[in-house]
């Protein structure tokens, strides 16, 4: 196995055993059944070597401790398998009552001069990334239980209180390791919270993008929507002349007649999207009711205005509007031009009316005019 295949077989390992528990259409938050495996697994890679290391010093003297730190990894084990069957709570609180137990089992054999209590400081942390918010009980519950522990083992095992026969040297090694297993283990946490939260937050931002998206577009035909289109609408007669233009489709009933609702759908589809694609940079589109669409344009003359529209009508008319098809479309177009601060309620009337006129003027016509004085 080379070596980057080795690393994809591991990765892929650590995905799989880190999400164990984490079922398919799960809907809940899978951050802390995650973090408990992942760190039963972390944990016990570190502690293991650990274990063997101290198991040899030891030997053939007090090798208890060490099987004791093994039987920790066999713990952590049993946790990912608890979790594999969805029993999560268990997991998580035996995968954080175990550590405590056995810290304050080796503080009591090698006494607090060997600097294993330290790694109860981490408790809290610890309990932050196992358990989910709405769990807060079962945290503050072994924030005091680690720190209690902590407590316990500080006024209980001086070093006067060592009844093994462990020489300094060894006790002041294993403090030394202690105390680096102490910093690795609370920066180790301090990346667990960190990591979810980064993650949960950027989860949560791109959730609310889409969301905003969808709200603001419609589904057929992939233009904003009324909603999507107020906010430009709001603001456009600040920044200058503006033309609004309504784009209806011809006789659009008889394509439903003819065809059925779900080809009248393609079809209106279709033409949005050459509509879209005819109005080009020079404006937004938005769908504005069933098979009527308006046409916004900043910082348009009226005479620029009619010539895009007009355009925008003849490729309706070259792309949809075949003489023999039956699924024809043309479409009528009531353009209104209204100079800065016009309101656009007077400039939408006029648009109307002048979109009415087109569809009594024939049909597949663009029907423009401009704001009186009078009217703005
Ligand atoms: P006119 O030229 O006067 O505009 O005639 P028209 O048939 O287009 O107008 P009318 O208002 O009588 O009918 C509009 C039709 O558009 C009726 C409605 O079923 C259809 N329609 C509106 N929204 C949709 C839609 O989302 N999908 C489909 N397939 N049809 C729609
Ligand atoms: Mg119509
Ligand atoms: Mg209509």
């Amino acid at each position: 196995m080379t070596g980057r295949r080795m690393r994809q077989w591991l990765s892929r390992r650590w995905r799989i055993l880190g999400h164990a528990g984490v079922r398919p259409f799960y809907r809940g938050d899978p951050r802390p059944i995650v973090a408990t495996n992942q760190f039963s697994m972390l944990t016990s890679i570190v502690i293991l070597p650990y274990a063997l290391i101290l198991m040899a010093v030891l030997w053939p003297d007090l090798v208890s401790p060490a099987l004791v730190l093994l039987g920790l990894v066999g713990g952590w084990m049993v946790c990912i398998f608890l979790n594999s069957k969805g029993l999560y709570l268990v997991a998580s609180s035996i995968a954080l009552l175990l550590p405590i137990l056995v810290l304050m089992h080796m503080t009591q054999y090698f006494t607090t001069e060997s600097g294993f209590h330290y790694m109860l400081f981490a408790g809290g942390g610890l309990s932050f990334a196992l358990f989910k918010g709405d769990q807060w009980l079962l945290r503050v519950a072994f924030i005091v239980i680690s720190v209690s522990a902590l407590v316990f083992c500080e006024a209980m095992f001086p070093i006067s209180f060592l009844h093994y026969p462990v020489s300094t040297t060894v006790i002041d090694g294993l403090r030394a390791i202690n105390i680096a297993l102490t910093v690795l283990l609370l920066y180790t946490v301090g990346r667990f919270d960190l990591h979810y939260y980064e993650r949960e937050r950027r989860k949560n931002v791109s959730l609310l993008e889409s969301a905003q998206v969808a709200a603001q577009t419609d589904a057929l035909t992939e233009v904003y929507n009324r909603r999507g289109i107020a906010p430009i609408l709001s603001s456009i007669a600040r920044r200058g002349e503006y033309a609004l233009a309504l784009v209806d489709l011809d006789r659009f009933k008889l394509i439903n007649d003819r065809l059925g609702h779900g080809a009248g759908d393609v079809v209106l589809a279709n033409a949005a999207r050459t509509l879209v694609r005819s109005v080009g940079d020079y404006g937004t589109v938005a769908r504005w009711g069933g098979e009527e669409f308006l046409v916004v344009l900043p910082g348009m003359s009226l005479v620029e205005a009619d010539a895009l529209m007009e355009r925008v009508r003849e490729d309706m008319e070259a792309e949809h509007g075949a003489p023999d098809s039956v699924a024809r479309v043309t479409v009528s177009i009531g353009l209104a031009h209204a100079p800065r601060y016009a309101g656009k309620e007077e400039v939408l009337r006029l648009a109307d009316s002048n979109l009415y006129e087109a569809k009594s003027s024939g049909r597949n016509v663009v029907v423009s005019a401009r704001l009186t004085p009078q009217e703005v």
